[in-house]
């Protein structure tokens, strides 16, 4: 189904058989858990215990929309969607479509990204269609996604509230309703495998395309010069619009204006993919500042690198 988001692969949030599925036909990992996906926001009662009074709060201000809050689970919730974690994300998404399913469903539809796992989020339908042919029963087109990175996932159950992935909410928007906010280091660097992460999902190498990529952070000229003097036409650059024609001998792939962080959440994953489609034996790539929506565009560009960066001074 489309979401303002990405797309996502969903399937009745109550059944474990259903749950199991989606599972099966990205390939995810088995400790990575699903986002339940509601369409009005009484029925988040259903689906937990207690729900804290953050929750509220943050409803009132961002729903519908791209926010995953990360509360106690109920024992409606299988654990094929939590992993027998005993917590559950949850998320009332805008997208009209998606929402007249999970009403047309009568259940809450769980719903990671229409991907294959590893591999960037999809954004149109096209997408889906590459990664998933003969693996699901149908997609629904809506166009293309109107935000383009996936949700803002923030756990309310603490001691206080905790950033797990930037996404489409940014953490400045969050941090007008909520006094503090604390922000997991896995935004930033890379984390070992023997690490216990509050996120699962993002212990993963995520968003990759098949040639290595690295970034270059800093300066968009300095950057751009950087990659100048290591690129030969086995390269990929994937670049702000600006910097279009400044790699001739290159296979370039740009993502929206250094101005423009909406066009390049919304393009990022498009441009992440096209590579796949070309003979690339590198990628460098650059990057916005973890300012706003830059926040989350950054650490799905530094996610694909598997956090090889260059720091440009
Ligand atoms: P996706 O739906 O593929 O965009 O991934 C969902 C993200 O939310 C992953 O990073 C999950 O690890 C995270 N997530 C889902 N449920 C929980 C939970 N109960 N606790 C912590 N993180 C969660
Ligand atoms: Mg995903």
């Amino acid at each position: 189904m489309p979401t303002e988001t990405v797309y996502g692969l969903a399937a009745n949030a109550l059944s474990g058989e259903a749950v199991a599925k989606i599972f099966a036909a990205k390939g995810r990992p088995q400790d990575n858990p699903l986002i339940v996906h509601i369409a009005d926001f009484a029925e988040i009662y259903g689906l937990c215990p207690a729900v804290p009074e953050m929750a509220e709060c943050l409803a009132e201000a961002f729903w519908p929309g791209p926010l995953t809050m990360i509360v106690p689970k109920g024992d409606r919730i299988p654990d094929e969607v939590s992993c027998g974690l005993d917590t559950v994300g949850v998320r009332l998404p805008s997208h009209p479509i998606a929402r007249a399913l999970i009403r047309e469903s009568g259940v809450p539809l769980a719903a990671p990204s229409a991907n294959t796992s590893g591999r960037p989020s999809t954004t149109t339908a096209a997408h889906v269609l590459r990664d998933m042919d003969g693996r699901i029963a149908a997609i629904l087109d809506g166009g293309p996604c109107g935000v383009g990175v996936e949700s803002t996932v923030v756990s309310l159950v603490g001691a206080r509230p905790r950033l797990l992935r930037p996404g489409g909410v940014t953490l400045e928007q969050l941090e007008t309703v909520l006094v503090e906010v604390e922000v997991d280091r896995a935004l930033y660097e890379k984390i070992g495998d023997d690490v216990k992460v509050s996120a699962p999902g993002m212990k993963y190498r995520h968003y990759a395309p098949k040639a290595p990529v690295t970034v270059v952070c800093g300066d968009p000229q300095k950057a751009a010069e950087y990659i100048q003097n290591r690129a030969d036409s086995s390269t990929g650059v994937l670049c702000f619009d600006e910097y279009r024609e400044s790699f001739p001998t290159c296979t370039v792939k740009c993502f929206g204006s250094r101005f423009d962080l909406a066009a390049q959440a919304r393009e990022v994953f498009d441009a992440l993919r096209a590579f796949d489609e070309t003979d690339v034996t590198k990628i460098y790539a650059q990057c916005p500042p973890d300012e706003g929506l830059g926040l989350a565009v950054a650490n799905r560009i530094k996610k694909a690198a598997g956090f090889v960066v260059v720091d440009i001074k």
